[in-house]
């Protein structure tokens, strides 16, 4: 009863059926075993002779793939692949299971669940969430990415996107290429290094693409990825997008906001939660509006560096691109006259640092207002 009822939910039709059903309570998994029925061999030929006299020679070992969950449980479907026989031919060949993705070891709904919520959330989270390694995850998703640019012919290719993706916990990187016109993934390559570009420009070789034809890369400000850009791409101009200058300034903030924790322990408490100072205005609770307020008033250098970051948000915000070029210049200037302040020169440093950055990389940055839709979050495929 509750076999048929697995097999209804497999689509497992009437050439398969589920002979077993274990619960391993202490692993928290079911295992579904499934195995072949009598009508398998309908309507099937002889891959070779295409003759339809066909027999089960015998069963190959036991093999598992990974299946949804069910609430808390995780289901391993098991199976004996049975291997046919031509009595033609005498071809033998191990049939294919119906379930099976493109991994050999996960069912084609583990891996359309894993792709989708892929999308929205970072590797290792999907791997905890589904109870796999991440390993596992990042193999399906390659193959896939594999298969779709298999399609592909980039000869029209000028706008590009790269972006790292940590991987095994911060262990391993990857660098994820993006077509910028139509946000798809094009390409991966092992590594975050300035080498990365040379496996793309190959890639772009054999797709019919030209590195001279790209005109443009979207990216974060590492020097590896720059270094990368200048010797294979010289056309190409580097854009540096918002989601990626967010996140040094954040990291700015940060360091400002544990110096000044640090060194003034009458305020400790008021610095105590430093992720505050990354969020916007309208995200903030009461409390920690008050909080703000307070240290404002103390005249501290995370309420100036938090005030600095409102500021540069509000820059980004423009769509004039001479309102941003002025924006920005005065910004930087801004944040350099508070940062030679004798009360705030230590503490500020770290946004001098990323103010001086921003100069370094002035074009690049500016870069982005001559094509506005340049925006993160357009990817349709974000693997972040
Ligand atoms: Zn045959």
């Amino acid at each position: 009863m509750t076999e048929q009822l697995f097999a209804e939910m497999l689509n497992l039709g009437d050439k398969w059926e589920v002979s077993k059903l274990e619960v391993l309570a202490e692993q928290s998994c079911i295992e579904v075993t499934i195995k072949d029925t009598a009508k398998l061999l309908e309507g099937m030929e002889c891959p070779c002779c295409k003759r339809t006299d066909l027999i089960i020679k015998d069963h190959a070992n036991e093999r598992l793939w990974d299946h949804l969950q069910m609430w808390t449980y995780k289901t391993v479907l098991k199976c004996r692949l049975p291997r046919a026989l031509c009595k033609s031919c005498k071809k033998t060949w191990t049939i294919r299971a119906p379930w099976e993705g493109v991994n050999k070891h996960s069912s084609k709904d583990f891996e359309a669940l894993a792709l989708t919520l892929m999308r929205h959330m970072p590797v290792s989270k999907v791997g905890k969430l589904m109870k796999v390694d991440d390993q596992k995850l990042w193999r399906i998703l390659r193959v896939y990415i594999d298969k779709e640019r298999a399609k592909l012919d980039w000869s029209e290719l000028t706008r590009i996107g790269v972006d790292e993706l940590s991987i095994a916990k911060g262990h391993r990187y990857v660098s994820v290429f993006v077509d910028m016109e139509n946000h798809s993934v094009l390409f991966a390559a092992d590594g975050k290094d300035a080498q990365v570009f040379e496996q793309f420009t190959e890639e772009l070789y054999l797709k019919d693409g030209h590195p001279h034809a790209i005109t443009e890369v979207s990216m974060d400000m590492s020097p590896s990825y720059k270094s990368g850009v200048d010797s294979n791409m010289r056309n190409a101009r580097k854009v540096f997008d918002y989601f990626h200058i967010a996140q040094n300034l954040n990291k700015a903030i940060g360091k400002v906001c544990s110096r000044e924790r640090r060194t003034k322990g009458d305020i400790r408490n008021l610095l105590k939660k430093p992720r505050l100072f990354q969020k916007n205005r309208d995200k903030l609770k009461e409390k920690d509006q008050q909080t703000i307020e307070k240290l404002k008033e103390l005249n501290t250098a995370t309420a100036m560096a938090y005030q600095m970051r409102l500021s540069l948000q509000d820059i980004f915000k423009t769509k004039s691109e001479i309102k941003a070029l002025l924006g920005l210049k005065a910004w930087i200037s801004w944040v350099h006259n508070e940062a030679e302040k004798e009360m705030w020169k230590y503490f500020l440093n770290p946004l001098k640092k990323f103010a001086e950055s921003l100069t370094k990389h002035f074009d690049g940055i500016i870069a982005r207002w001559m094509h506005s839709d340049i925006l993160r979050s357009n990817l349709k495929f974000d693997l972040r």
